[in-house]
């Protein structure tokens, strides 16, 4: 999962890592405020999380603060598209940073060499631009310090990979520090990718992340509570966020049949058998095990948020998850969202025969197989 660059630079801090100061916001009024602080002397910077900002017109120096403010007016709400993200994204808030005056551009990375089996810390003396166009033209010009799996990393190996790297004299020092905390960060967080770029020097001699960009394994995310808020932030997709918030295994999937299942796999069966009988699945969720009337209310509501979907799935086996549970949530929520797509109803398994009695109330229609179901949800949705 990617965290916003003030998200991530934030983090860094906590790891002693040098940043300019600044805050972030989606209101001109505070934007002004925020750029006060620093005489007017800013950066503003669209948050969002593709690649290229600059290019695509979100980052612009500023030296005054109402200038700023009007620039941060036009950013929000605005989309953004660079060449890594053709499609574009939708700029919610802005970073108004310190602008800092810059004398060389570096770039440091800490990643995992998958090959290799450890990580690897990239570093270049030319930062700012693509790292992939200095990989391309001049491959020399990147430095990689493996971290030992066991051993960890030793700042004589540091050093002696920053004196070769080609950046200046006197940020050597600090360039080995900064490494050294972006890899303790990078552990202590179970991240997968860290990267400054640029890492920048100042005229007085100054080394600091002008710019940073860290993805933590969202697996590992529930031992940080403290990021959770990054984490709703983080998302792409607004329902999967609202998912992720209510412990939901939920997966956005373009189609317009909506999904819902007990257990990863035989929701995953139920996908195929939908793309089987010619219907395009909405998305992919596990109620869970043991699932009650209320959950599985909260479920249905969750995949009725996506505006495309004209027609239910529900194939629930029952071994822990009582059927009679299920139907009294489906219920619910037909009564309270007043459903009129069609819904069908797959439950085998604990408590099947109490289930379909209560179904048999309603409008919705009943299956025996998996296939059957599918076939039929198809088929209605599709009429
Ligand atoms: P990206 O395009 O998404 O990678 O956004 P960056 O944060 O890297 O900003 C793009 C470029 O703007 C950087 O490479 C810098 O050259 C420039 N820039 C960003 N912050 C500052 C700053 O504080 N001072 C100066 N002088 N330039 C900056
Ligand atoms: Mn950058």
């Amino acid at each position: 999962m990617k965290l916003h660059e003030y998200q991530s630079k934030d983090l860094l801090a906590r790891f002693g890592v040098t940043v300019p100061g600044g805050d972030v916001t989606s209101d001109p009024a505070e934007a002004k405020a925020i750029a006060d602080r620093y005489n007017g002397k800013v950066v503003v910077k669209a948050q969002v999380l593709m690649g290229g900002r600059g290019k695509a017109g979100g980052v612009k120096l500023f030296n005054d603060s109402s200038e700023a403010a009007a620039f941060t007016k036009e950013l929000i709400g605005k989309r953004l598209i660079s060449i890594q993200n053709p499609d574009g994204m939708i700029v919610e808030k802005v970073l108004i940073a310190e602008q800092i005056d810059i004398a060389e551009e570096y770039y440091v990375s800490v990643l995992l060499d998958r090959a290799a089996g450890n990580l690897v810390v990239m570093l270049s003396s030319e930062g700012g631009m693509e790292i992939e166009e200095v990989a391309e033209k001049t491959p020399e010009k990147i430095i990689r310090i493996p971290v030992d799996p066991a051993w960890g990393l030793e700042a004589f190996q540091v050093r002696a990979a920053v004196a070769e790297s080609g950046i200046n004299k006197i940020a050597q020092g600090q360039m080995v520090k900064m490494i050294l905390q972006l890899v303790k960060a990078y552990q202590e967080t179970d991240a997968d990718l860290i990267e400054i770029n640029p890492c920048a020097l100042t005229p007085e001699g100054k080394l600091l992340a002008a710019d940073a960009k860290v993805s933590i394994d969202e697996n590992a995310l529930f031992r940080y509570p403290e990021y959770a808020s990054a984490m709703e932030d983080g998302a792409d997709d607004p329902i999967e966020a609202e998912a992720a918030k209510l412990g939901i295994a939920y997966v956005r999937l373009g189609g317009d049949i909506g999904v819902i299942g007990n257990g990863a796999g035989l929701v995953m069966c139920s996908l195929d058998e939908v793309n089987a009988a010619g219907g395009r699945p909405a998305n992919f969720l596990d109620v869970g095990g043991g699932a009650k009337a209320e959950r599985v209310k909260t479920c249905v509501e969750l995949v009725m948020k996506d505006p495309n979907v004209k027609g239910l799935l529900i194939n629930i086996f029952g071994g822990i998850t009582r059927g009679d549970e299920v139907a009294k949530g489906i219920m619910e929520a037909l009564e309270q969202l007043k459903l009129t797509i069609p819904v069908v109803a797959r439950v085998e398994g604990t408590a099947a025969e109490e289930a379909l009695a209560i179904l048999k109330t309603s409008s919705i229609v009943g299956a025996t197989t998996m296939q059957e179901a599918a076939g039929k949800i198809v088929e209605l949705a599709y009429k």
